[in-house]
């Protein structure tokens, strides 16, 4: 089930790692609602980048752009949204989504998997968000959703590197909020628990019982449940919220 949020329609989005997962239902949700969709995809990944953009526009998406990036690669960060903004204006929303877990325990824990956790989950957003903050001054009014996840909030056990990216992500979601709300822009973060996606495939069956036994609504999450939450907040409809954190995970961390 979803709801219509009417002045998504035409709105210029950009959304991260939409080749998959959650990223993917959310570009989905969001063709759905009419709105301007504009996604990243990494080099090597045309052939998905055409299907998917395909895919969008007979959902109904009014456009769809595809851009070729990395969001570790602060240069093409900077050049391919920088002449995005230049030929169509502001991108008036943003879901910082594209993410990559490193889980290991604290003994075996290499530095280039921290570097990389932090690089993707955290640095990312905020070159990519520096990239746009000139259109945003310009638009009438923004709204960021930034991916971060319940384990941020909670921590979990051999989550060290990706738990402190994703804790990352909500510092920087209220410094922006803070920062920019008075030229109209909002930023949210929210925080997803177990959703099913290649994220929580690869986990271990008696692992992901134990999970389960703790959610309160006795299931995982789908990735269309995330995405109707970040159409609510990239809407008008939740105006006056900025600066938030919300938590989506069935009652996990109550
Ligand atoms: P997923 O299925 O593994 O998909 C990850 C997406 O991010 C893919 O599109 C991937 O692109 C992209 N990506 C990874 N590294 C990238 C990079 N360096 N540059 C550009 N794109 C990159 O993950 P998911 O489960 O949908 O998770 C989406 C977000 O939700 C992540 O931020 C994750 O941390 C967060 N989250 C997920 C869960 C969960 O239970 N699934 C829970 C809490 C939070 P490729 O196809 O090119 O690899």
């Amino acid at each position: 089930m979803s709801a219509t949020f009417t002045d998504l329609k035409n709105k210029p989005i950009l959304i991260t790692g939409a080749t998959r997962g959650i990223g993917r239902d959310i570009a989905r949700s969001l063709a759905t609602q009419g709105s301007h969709v504009i996604f990243n995809y990494r080099g090597g990944k045309q052939d998905v980048a055409e299907e998917l953009k395909k895919e969008l526009l007979d959902l109904g998406a009014s456009k769809v752009d595809a851009l070729e990036f990395d969001v570790t690669d602060a240069e093409a960060i900077a050049s391919k949204l920088g002449d995005f903004v230049k030929e169509n204006g502001p991108i008036t929303g943003v879901v910082n989504n594209a993410g990559i877990s490193k889980d290991q325990i604290i003994l075996r824990l290499k530095e280039a998997d921290i570097s990389q956790a932090l690089d993707v989950n955290l640095k990312g957003p905020i070159l990519i968000t520096v990239a746009l903050s000139r259109g945003f001054l310009k638009a009438e009014s923004v709204s960021i959703v930034n991916v971060s996840s319940i384990v941020g909030l909670m921590g979990n056990p051999s989550q060290i590197a990706y738990s402190a990216s994703k804790a990352g992500l909500i510092g920087f979601t209220k410094s922006l909020a803070k920062e920019l709300a008075s030229r109209k822009v909002r930023c949210n973060a929210i925080c997803p628990g177990f959703i099913d996606t290649d994220m929580t495939e690869t986990l271990d069956p008696k692992v992901k019982d134990t999970y389960l036994a703790g959610i309160p609504l006795q299931r995982f999450g789908n990735p269309t449940e995330v995405a109707n939450l970040t159409c609510f907040l990239l809407s008008d409809a939740s105006s006056y919220i900025t600066g938030e954190v919300i938590k989506i995970d069935g009652g996990l961390y109550i």
